[in-house]
């Protein structure tokens, strides 16, 4: 690297930040510390008309539950301060001026109604382009077409305009992006865009090159949905005198929908039911009067260390089959050589896969704390867990399940006692010997004075066994019927373990009286 890694990630705040967005920051982030680099986030806000409210605080709380921490940011601030371009409004309008003043953008008066009737007049002409660019601006009121003195008086009665840049007629712009190689673009495809609104406000383009120059950035990461911004940006680079300092682009394939057709939408979560938000967002964008709620990534139970280590491969590979990466290893290993053009398909099973991984990785303490926090509200509401007992439940579980959560759906007996006994288990194997067993082990139990452990209850139960001369598989469905209701599950003298011994004894009573009548 010739120049010192200077990354950004430059949302917009117009609503909760899309799954995608999250990969981006991650290439962002990846990129930076792999190169003992600084990455930023900008947030990029000068679209009024778009602006959500609680959006960048949404934005930054996502990123931070990620994981990716931002070395310079609107939360932390840094050299460059202020982050947030409705800050830095001052700073834009020089650089037009500074354009219109080196010939390279010009002002233009034009109502919204003309340059309606100047595409009216190009439609009926049928011509193909209808865009305001270095042909149509002939016949508009801009400082290209007006005498200066009018240019003067119109500025001077405070007449709205909007600064646009000059994009030359027959030019071919180039430049070369990481992934997609070298881009030509003939300018007579391009418009005259709007550098400065009349708002007095920086479109998106501007700022986010003047902000790039400012904030001294050496890598544009960002999705491929901007690269046909790109050639207006290097244009601007070059008109601005600061082709030197231009950073190198790298634009990101999209994410798409499962069926493969087309952009993953916020719709495409709702509609299959899985989350494209990290965090929950109450969104109003739908519905003004009746706003939803639409869950994250992290309410459905995902790790955030599953979720990013899930979105790296999207569209990243590491060139090997492995597939379990943290964060740390995939600063390492991670290079935009390896990112492909094609875009990859949303595949969420793939994304449980990542998360059953991490679930089973985590360490009982660590594990118990999620799963005591994913407690449902209204269900076992009873049910005060100590910490030792909900490190048990991680430890006896984690190998089973997908989301932390799936506990309480999974395996409801180790909070209570069964209301119903699987039928079809019963029907099989329950029989005279099963039950006379059971009461035999019960009294066994109920006469043990020692410690309540998983092995000594095992014990127990195997000397019942070889007593009676039985075999385990006889008479193991029906007792774990008793305990649980179901007729599969974890190591059963664990679960006898965690519910205790009076409680297991319990059980057993019970079901020799409900499935016996
Ligand atoms: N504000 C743009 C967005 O929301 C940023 C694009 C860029 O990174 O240049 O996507």
């Amino acid at each position: 690297m010739d120049k010192a890694v200077r990354v950004r990630f430059a949302p917009s705040p117009t609503g909760a930040l899309h799954i995608g967005g999250v990969r981006t920051a991650l290439y962002n982030y990846l990129f930076a510390r792999q190169h003992g680099g600084q990455f930023i986030i900008r947030i990029e806000d000068t679209d009024q008309t778009r602006f959500v409210p609680g959006a960048e605080e949404y934005i930054l709380n996502a990123l931070e539950w990620a994981g990716l921490k931002a070395d310079e940011s609107p939360a932390v601030g840094g050299p460059y301060a202020p982050y947030r371009q409705s800050d830095r409004k001052e700073i834009y309008r020089q650089y037009a001026e500074q354009l219109v003043a080196s010939g390279k953008a010009y002002y233009a008066f034009d109502t919204e109604d003309e340059i309606k009737a100047m595409r009216a007049r190009l439609e009926a002409a049928k011509a193909k382009n209808l865009s305001y660019n270095a042909l149509t601006r002939r016949q508009m009121k801009n400082s290209f077409t007006l005498s200066a003195e009018e240019v003067k008086a119109r500025l001077a009665s405070d007449e709205p305009y909007v600064i646009r840049i000059d994009m030359p007629l027959k030019e071919e712009i180039r430049f070369e992006d990481t992934i997609f190689g070298w881009i030509k673009v003939h300018s007579s495809t391009l418009d005259d865009k709007v550098l400065l609104k009349s708002d007095g406000l920086p479109t998106y383009h501007l700022a986010n090159v003047v902000d790039d120059y400012l904030m001294k950035i050496s890598h544009v990461i960002r999705g491929k949905e901007w690269l046909p911004s790109t050639p207006l940006h290097v244009l601007l680079y070059q008109y601005l005198g600061w082709e030197k300092f231009m950073p190198k682009f790298a634009h990101l394939p999209l994410l798409l929908k499962p069926s493969g057709k087309g952009k993953l939408s916020k719709r495409d979560g709702i509609k299959f039911g899985f989350p494209v938000f990290p965090l929950e967002w109450i969104d109003t964008e739908e519905n003004t009067e009746n706003p939803i709620k639409i869950m994250g990534f992290k309410e459905e139970g995902y790790l955030p260390e599953a979720l990013v280590n899930f979105i790296a491969l999207m569209g990243w590979n590491p060139g090997t089959e492995q597939e379990l990466f943290s964060l740390s290893d995939l600063v390492h290993i991670f290079s935009l050589d390896r990112v492909g053009k094609n875009d990859p398909i949303f595949d969420i099973e793939k994304g449980k896969w990542f998360n059953q991984q991490y679930i089973k990785d985590k360490n009982d303490a660590d594990l118990a704390q999620i799963f005591l926090e994913s407690q449902p509200k209204s269900a076992f509401a009873h049910l005060p867990l100590s910490l030792e007992q909900a490190q048990k439940i991680a430890a006896l579980m984690k190998a089973r399940i997908t989301f932390a959560q799936d506990i309480w759906n999974d395996a409801p007996y180790l909070f209570e006692i069964p209301t119903n006994y699987d039928e079809k288990v019963i029907k099989k194997q329950w029989n005279q010997e099963a039950a006379s067993f059971i009461e035999e082990f019960k009294e066994e139990l109920k006469s043990y004075g020692g410690e309540w452990k998983a092995d000594r209850v095992h014990m127990i139960l195997e000397k019942l066994l070889e007593v009676k001369s039985l075999k385990f598989g006889k008479v193991m469905p029906a007792l774990r019927v008793c305990i649980t209701g179901l007729g599969g599950g974890p190591d059963l003298s664990a679960v006898m373990e965690i519910i205790g011994k009076e409680e297991s004894i319990r059980r057993m009573e019970t079901a020799l009286q409900k499935i016996a009548a």
